[in-house]
């Protein structure tokens, strides 16, 4: 949705943790939006363990993209159409990052597609450093003390050294 010319895209997912594949997912989709909303659903669609609660991965979103006045970040709740209506966005930002991400990712455009015609899918392809990354991998591979710096921005290294090794 363009208001008044400007473009406000969204982009949905888990961000537990935010790792450096989102970021540059992020940081590109700014070069066909005109502001981003990075958006920490609150229910999961398929059943993942958290580590990291819904406010700690805001937090951590906010503090990667400190730089970025063009992207803020939130939490949402209930249907991703909904809140990307309240929030004046009609395009949904999602990263591809290998042919096993394609079959669930066009299910679900198609399925918001359905729910509101005017909301549109863009799926954008990151760096080749980054289409092994996710942040399922980088919480086992830390957990099991793992060197996760070239993955994930220094704040996450950090939040994530505490989580661990934390009570
Ligand atoms: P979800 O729980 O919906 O899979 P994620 O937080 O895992 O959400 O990811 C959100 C979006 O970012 C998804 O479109 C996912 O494909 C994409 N993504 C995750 N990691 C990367 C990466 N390393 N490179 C590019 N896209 C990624």
């Amino acid at each position: 949705m363009s208001r008044n010319g400007h473009t406000i895209a969204i982009y949905p997912g888990s961000f537990d943790p935010i790792t450096r594949g989102h970021e540059d997912i992020a940081r590109r989709a700014l070069r066909i939006c005109d502001s981003l909303v990075v958006a920490v659903a609150r229910t999961a669609t398929h059943v993942k363990s958290g580590l990291f609660s819904v406010e700690e991965r805001v937090a951590l979103l906010e503090e990667v993209f400190a730089d970025e006045p063009r992207i803020s970040s939130v939490s949402f709740e209930g249907l991703l159409v909904d809140f990307a209506k309240e929030s004046g966005a009609n395009v949904a930002v999602r990263g591809l990052r290998a042919v096993s991400d394609f079959e669930y990712e066009f299910q679900m455009a198609q399925m918001n597609q359905e729910l509101w015609s005017d909301f549109e899918t863009v799926f954008l392809a990151p760096e080749v450093d980054y289409s092994f990354v996710s942040s399922s991998l980088v919480r086992q591979v830390a957990s099991l003390g793992g060197e996760i710096g070239r993955f994930v921005s220094p704040a996450v290294s950090r939040a994530l050294r505490e989580k661990l090794s934390g009570p």
